[in-house]
């Protein structure tokens, strides 16, 4: 009796830890023709997405529920999705929300409670969240004032640096419990923007945390630095977006950062005119094959030593922010997915890069 328990515990465990079980979390900012359109998608388009995962029955998951199944390691099947709005503009409320609405889908709307204190036009007002809330939205923290976080102010110590964000992240959450008594522990960085420092700070404020690097999440996915797939432009296509709800978490088993010397790097924070380099142990060796790997559009080179792949810059890189993105399409015509981000500062080491 005792044995068959085991054995089936251990079948259980096989079950939910299998590699095929993923998600992919999308994010978008304004739902609108009239808006910049490197952030926007129409309200065409968008139906056109919620439609395609209607008609290939994906599971619109709410976000904290799929982040608990991702650290509980109880991932089921690989086609849920999670749907996300950057930033609380106007067009969320009034076009996305009656869609969603009608499709009777989840959505979280990652806020800066800062502009909505004040009334700011752009954004929804604190009465329209609270009505999201109610039809089964989630309202999740994006901070206060929608600072670049990696960045130190002049004169600022590490300590004053930690201060000031761990204010920006608990008043956002704290105006967020008080209009709307929702307290997920959920946390999109501005811009997409982190680092080490930033990363151990949400940690310790005990937060999850949503960048805006392609990729889809699996169980053991890092989750202080979750990828989710950018929908503005033509990155919402409707072929890229069904490749994309359809990607699965490239698997690797260390990576590492490389300087232009091949010298470890701590941090993807690198001056202008670096061509910096990662390095992925993959856990599935024949997948290496497979591999591409691309920055603004130009493919890099790999070298490939056994189930290890380097990928290296082949230009210095742009102040900015810049990401290799890598994929591997498998026989089934789904594709592995790992995004490396990195944050490039001027030669003389400052930041040059507005939004
Ligand atoms: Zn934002």
């Amino acid at each position: 009796m005792c044995q068959r328990v085991l054995s089936a515990i251990l079948l259980l465990s096989m079950l939910v830890s299998a590699p095929g079980y993923s998600a992919v979390i999308l994010q978008y900012h304004h739902i609108s023709e009239q808006t910049p359109s490197a952030t926007s998608t129409s309200p065409e388009r968008f139906k056109q997405h919620l439609d395609y995962l209607k008609q290939k029955q994906f599971h619109v998951v709410p976000l904290p529920e799929l982040i608990k199944r991702i650290k509980n390691g109880v991932l089921t099947d690989d086609k849920i999705v999670a749907i996300t709005f950057d930033d609380g503009y106007r067009s969320v409320y009034e076009e996305a929300f009656p869609l969603l609405r009608q499709y009777g889908f989840a959505f979280t709307v990652f806020v800066n409670t800062e502009p909505l204190d004040r009334g700011a036009s752009e954004f929804v007002t604190w009465d329209e969240l609270k009505e999201m809330a109610q039809a089964g939205g989630t309202i999740a923290n994006h901070t206060t004032t929608h600072p670049h976080m990696v960045r130190l102010l002049e004169d600022e110590t590490v300590k004053q640096w930690q201060e000031r964000m761990a204010r920006e992240i608990t008043a956002a959450q704290k105006a967020i419990a008080e209009n709307l008594g929702q307290s997920e522990k959920l946390l999109a960085y501005p811009y997409g923007e982190f680092d080490a420092k930033v990363t151990a700070l949400v940690q310790q404020l005990g937060f999850t945390g949503f960048g805006q690097h392609s990729g889809a999440v699996g169980v053991g996915a890092d989750v202080l630095r979750l990828p989710r797939f950018p929908m503005g432009a033509n990155f919402g296509e409707l072929d890229s977006f069904a490749t994309k709800v359809n990607t699965r978490p490239l698997a690797v088993n260390e990576w590492q950062l490389l300087d232009d010397d091949n010298r470890p790097l701590q941090e993807a924070v690198i001056t202008a005119g670096s061509r910096p380099a990662l390095l992925l142990t993959l856990a599935q060796a024949s997948l290496t094959s497979h591999l591409r790997c691309y920055l603004q559009g130009e493919q890099l080179q790999l070298e490939v030593d056994g189930s290890k792949v380097t990928v290296k810059a082949g230009q210095g890189l742009a102040p900015g922010r810049s990401r290799f993105n890598c994929t591997a399409r498998a026989e089934d015509g789904r594709y592995y997915w790992y995004s490396q981000p990195w944050l490039v500062t001027g030669e003389d080491g400052q930041w040059q890069h507005e939004s």
